[in-house]
């Protein structure tokens, strides 16, 4: 039962072949036998799950439908969750209720989907191998030696060992679609503002975005209908209608104009990979695409600029953290200022340290022209680079990742390194472009992942042009050894 993804999981519920009760508790049970070995969950909500479960099959039995209707997922631990701990990952929440429910949370609630638990994350989404949480590593279930990526490296690596089908997860440079690649799972980053943000713990507000991670696209578009959406309670959510994205997925490729950046291919990336993206490519043009070379001269200048836009979001959205009104609080301070400095020092841990530092200073009184104004110009040019090729492609298609997950560890002495890995990924969240990251074969045994991006609200587009390629090749369904 744990094999089945969730557009199976809607059929064998519809076809009353089992309940959501029965499903749920094999998956729980599932988790418990082998979630040791992963770390992927912070905390599992059993309680909440089996009444949630119990609800859904008596909305079933009472004539109700819907593709998540007794569907079994989990919450990357920083969408709040009402009444349940929401840990950011961090020390400084590892006490944290929250009081209320994400808007994503209620919404795929009341579309009865069924809460496992919530999974572990880089320590407030900043990182790109899930080593920063407080909660320890989340470990690759196609090699236990390796990250997951990150920082939704809980929902990734749950999802890859077959845990459960399909988890959320958030993308403020990557967060769903580096794991995705690295865990040969699809995920996909929505437009900026399509998904609601409200009761998302806010890293970098103006490139956070929530979606889906799964197995195949056919289920990134069933999960991603009961995420998207306008929300009054954010004000950067979009009020334009969510398409069908289910109904979309078998559109013909046929004249899809692909469009392969220059830059992509070079030096830093590894050329096995290449040679998968290239095979991927070949592939699409059986299915009726049409490949043209493009090039986004800008794509040299996103790492900068991307590393001083969103620590200096982070550093401001982070200040709320003061040890007096929620989280982690120093013991016996012993004035203000000292519970300030201890509770802070404390509670957050030192990637999280070093992103405020490096923020503060980027807009602080004499560095803020030099540095944060400068990365929001070439924020501008990365855009308009974009804007330039959508007007002679139709989706952009390039690695996920320069290399395959490396061994835990190996990236920590050198927290550059691993900015490095996110080469390929921050420029649609600097951009707001949507995004999505599909299986593309092997390299020594771990996955590789090909990135497809597209203009705004073309979400549809990734997910038709992804469903097609997995209609045709067999990657997506390979498993882990031991799961
Ligand atoms: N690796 C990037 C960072 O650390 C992206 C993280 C994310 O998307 N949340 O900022």
């Amino acid at each position: 039962m744990h094999q089945l993804t969730l557009a199976e999981i809607a059929r064998g519920l519809a076809d009353k072949k089992f309940s959501s009760e029965e499903l749920t508790k094999v998956l729980l049970a599932r988790i418990a036998q082998l979630d040791p070995q992963l770390n992927s969950f912070i905390s599992l909500t059993e309680d909440l799950a089996l009444q949630q479960a119990k609800a859904a099959d008596a909305r079933r039995a009472n004539g109700e439908s819907g593709a998540l209707l007794g569907a079994p997922i989990a919450h990357k631990d920083l969408f709040c969750t009402q009444g349940i701990r929401t840990s950011c990952g961090s020390k400084m929440l590892d006490n944290f209720k929250a009081p209320y429910d994400a808007t994503v949370v209620a919404k795929l609630a009341a579309a009865g989907a069924v809460t496992l638990g919530k999974t572990n994350m880089d320590e407030f989404a900043m990182g790109s191998a899930n080593e920063s949480s407080y909660y320890g590593p989340v470990k690759n279930p196609w090699n236990l030696e390796h990250v997951p990526g990150g920082s939704s490296g809980g929902s990734a690596a749950a999802v890859a060992a077959r845990l459960l089908p399909a988890a959320t997860g958030t993308d403020t440079g990557g967060s769903i679609r580096q794991p995705a690649a690295l865990t040969n799972l699809t995920g996909l980053k929505p437009t900026y503002g399509r998904v609601s943000r409200w009761g998302m713990i806010a890293y970098a507000s103006s490139l956070d975005q929530g979606g889906p991670l799964a197995r195949t696209a056919e289920d990134c578009a069933i999960l991603l209908q009961g995420m998207a959406g306008f929300d009054p309670q954010d004000s950067t959510s979009i009020d334009e209608p969510v398409p069908d994205y289910s109904a979309g997925l078998n559109a013909s490729l046929q004249g899809l104009r692909i469009g392969v950046p220059k830059e992509y291919f070079s030096a830093g990336l590894d050329p096995r990979i290449a040679d998968l993206i290239m095979a991927s490519v070949e592939e699409l043009k059986k299915l009726g695409a049409v490949i043209k070379e493009i090039s986004l001269p800008n794509m040299q200048h996103a790492i900068p600029a991307y590393y001083v836009i969103a620590p200096a979001e982070a550093s401001s959205n982070l200040s709320r953290f003061d040890g007096v009104r929620f989280g982690y609080r120093c013991e016996d301070p012993k004035n203000l200022e000292d519970l300030y400095k201890r509770s802070r020092g404390e509670g957050f841990g030192p990637e999280v340290q070093r992103r405020i530092m490096v923020g503060a200073y980027a807009l602080s009184a004499g560095y803020y022209d030099a540095y944060y104004l400068k990365a929001q110009k070439i924020r501008r040019l990365i855009k308009n680079d974009f804007m330039a090729a959508f007007n002679e492609v139709d989706i952009i298609l390039g690695p996920t990742t320069p290399n395959p997950a490396w061994k835990l560890g190996a990236k920590n002495s050198d927290p550059v390194a691993a900015y490095l890995e996110d080469v390929y990924t921050i420029t649609a969240n600097l951009a707001g472009l949507p995004g999505l990251s599909m299986p593309a074969g092997f390299v020594d045994g771990l996955p590789v992942g090909v990135q497809l991006l597209a203009p705004y609200f073309q979400e549809g587009r990734l997910l038709n042009v992804a469903h097609q390629y997995q209609l045709n090749t067999d990657w997506h369904t390979r498993t882990p050894t031991g799961f």
